[in-house]
């Protein structure tokens, strides 16, 4: 696919002139992937030609893209590690990047059970800032009217951390919501959100919800969106709202704010939002006491015109219930981005997620792409990927990853100018994720490992085979462990006390992500285990060699969603035992 390649104009007739130069932008870019990608890759090596990691592979200022491409290694986290780990405890020589990292991003992937430590530089920020700018361009092609009305966004930071060296360490968002970019942004009549500044940095998870949603209840009739980052969040949001409206109810009728904000600088910014507003409570409460809760979110807010949350890769599996509380209304899927790096947008937000495709920007980084499907070597450059074909990322960046494998499956869906478009397939190997928890297969074993030791000191029973469910049902979800006993004592048993413990003990072996969420956020629920009756897995075998499996090549499935699958697993269950308590989690253990 060279460079030549032009595919599904992107520009109509331009509803809104401000937005022409983005849109221009957006042209410019994708109709010239394989030069800017050049000048990229160029302006980054020049950028860092004197950090000690070019050095180590010879990086010269001759050296041309394919010289890069033979002398630098294709990289994971694990390799960058002790580089990291000498910036984070205080070396300030350049040694990923020449100019100063400014903070390390954390991100939800992990590493021995840790959240991964990115280094980021200052510019990164208006680098993250330019793609955000097209969002909204990109969005009044397809709904005119955004500047009638506002959205409501559920934003949120999170705790950070100090590194030993002094920098700190903080979710990607956490970083742009704090920073001046985002804080004092000019006031753009396409971008008024319901929440104050103050509310979205409020770090009480509770205090910052309360206030977020009090605000878009004043604003229901204003209300033109709602969103939040991920499906997960926007149904958090949701659950909040089922178990707290009659005391948001109340502060509308009464005008007063609840006891439970604490907080000085949110009680303030909302100080000239409240006011008594009978009428409104009444009808909020009519709304939110009526058993049924489909279609809440229009209900609420009537002049919602989309939600804006991303469900694709793992958020798909949100799809069911954010249908059955916005009563269908379109999702806009509008960003593909991580904490390494800002990747590119969604040029048509309103298709059905099942047809999301993310055109990735060539100026954000220098992309690289492995085949999944081949055994060769060979990494492909971002203008020459096929349609059809399916691919792993690798990115180079200005702040200082140099061919770093993010861990993330593409599929090549088509193409816009000459940039291709990517559906996101999956995280590799991720087996449970319920929000932005990843757990891959080797945790998982890690935790029955150390349940199965409580189980065996307390009643010599073992674990003869398990399996794994992300149950998001309910909001929040939870992870459901399957576990088939072997008891060495017929008939007897383990006790609900051990069976809770060894639920406990599960979660206090996950990721720092998963326990973070259980925590702090309380955005993922107490794991469950279930126990089937002996031989629930050999039926579970049988009836994948009737579909075809080959017995000899049979494993255990260690996470299972196909519904057939589910039905036959949890019509044999003979009892199911939930965590009691929290695993242990403080935001200086985890890093982030
Ligand atoms: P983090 O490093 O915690 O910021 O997480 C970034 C990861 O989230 C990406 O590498 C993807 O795996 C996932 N992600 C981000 N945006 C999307 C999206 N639009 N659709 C699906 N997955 C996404």
């Amino acid at each position: 696919m060279g460079s030549e390649c032009t595919m599904t104009p992107l520009l109509g007739p331009l509803p809104y002139h401000s937005d022409a130069e983005k849109l221009k932008f957006i042209e410019d870019m994708t109709m010239n992937t394989d030069k800017v990608q050049a000048k990229v890759l160029s302006e980054i090596l020049t950028q860092n030609l004197n950090t000690e990691y070019l050095k180590r592979f010879d990086i010269t200022p001759d050296t041309d893209r394919l010289a890069f491409k033979s002398k630098v290694p294709v990289v994971t986290y694990d390799d960058l590690k002790p580089d990291i780990q000498r910036i984070a405890n205080g070396d300030r020589s350049p040694i990923l990047s020449s100019h100063p990292i400014s903070e390390f991003l954390t991100s939800s992937g992990t590493s021995a059970g840790e959240r991964k430590l990115m280094p980021t530089i200052e510019q990164e920020l208006d680098r993250r800032q330019l793609l955000y700018s097209l969002l909204t361009p990109v969005m009044n092609l397809y709904v005119p009217g955004l500047d009638k009305g506002k959205g409501l966004y559920f934003l949120f930071v999170k705790s950070e951390t100090k590194m030993p060296g002094g920098l700190t360490a903080r979710p990607v968002l956490t970083s742009y919501y704090k920073s001046e970019h985002f804080r004092t942004r000019p006031f753009d009549p396409f971008n008024v959100y319901t929440s104050p500044i103050s509310a979205i940095l409020c770090p009480d998870a509770f205090q910052s919800m309360y206030s977020q949603m009090l605000c878009g209840l004043y604003d229901c009739r204003q209300v033109l969106r709602v969103g939040a980052v991920f499906a997960s969040g926007l149904l958090r949001a949701i659950r909040f709202l089922q178990l707290h409206w009659q005391e948001l109810a109340h502060d509308i009728a009464t005008g007063t704010l609840s006891d439970k904000i604490t907080d000085i600088t949110v009680r303030e910014s909302l100080a000239g939002i409240i006011h008594p507003d009978t009428e409104l409570s009444k009808f909020i409460s009519d709304q939110c006491s009526i058993n049924d809760w489909s279609k809440i979110i229009p209900r609420i807010w009537p002049n919602t015109k989309y939600l804006d949350v991303i469900v694709t890769g793992a958020m798909a599996q949100y799809i069911p219930t954010l249908d059955y509380y916005s009563g269908g209304l379109p999702t806009a899927c509008t960003m593909y981005a991580s904490s390494e790096c800002y990747f590119g947008l969604n040029l048509r937000p309103m298709s059905d997620p099942s047809q999301v495709s993310y055109t990735i920007m060539p100026n954000m980084a220098y992309f690289e792409f492995i085949p999944t499907n081949s055994n060769k070597a060979e990494l492909i450059d971002l203008a020459d990927v096929k349609i059809g074909e399916e691919y792993e990322l690798v990115v180079t960046t200005y702040a200082g990853l140099y061919r770093y494998m993010v861990g993330d499956i593409l599929h090549c869906t088509g193409y816009h100018n000459s940039a291709p478009q990517f559906k996101f397939i999956r995280r590799k190997n991720v087996l449970l994720s319920i929000e932005s928890d990843k757990t891959d297969e080797a945790e998982l074993q890690a935790a029955v490992s150390r349940a199965s030791i409580v189980l065996q000191k307390h009643c010599d029973t073992s674990i003869i085979e398990y399996t794994s469910y992300a149950d998001t049902k309910e909001i929040p979800g939870h992870y459901v462990i399957y576990w088939e006993l072997l008891m060495k004592k017929p008939g007897r048993w383990p006790e609900k006390e051990v069976m809770e413990k060894c639920c406990l003990e599960m979660e206090e072996e996950m990721n720092a992500v998963y326990r973070q969420s259980r925590v702090a956020d309380g955005s993922i629920g107490p794991l469950e285990i279930r126990v089937v009756k002996q031989g629930t897995f050999e039926e579970l075998m049988d009836y994948a060699i009737a579909r075809g499996a080959s017995i000899n090549q049979y494993k255990v499935p260690r996470c299972v969603s196909f519904a057939p699958i589910m039905e036959l697993l949890d019509s044999r269950v003979v009892s199911s035992y939930f965590s009691t308590a929290c695993p242990k989690w403080t935001p200086n253990s985890s890093g982030n």
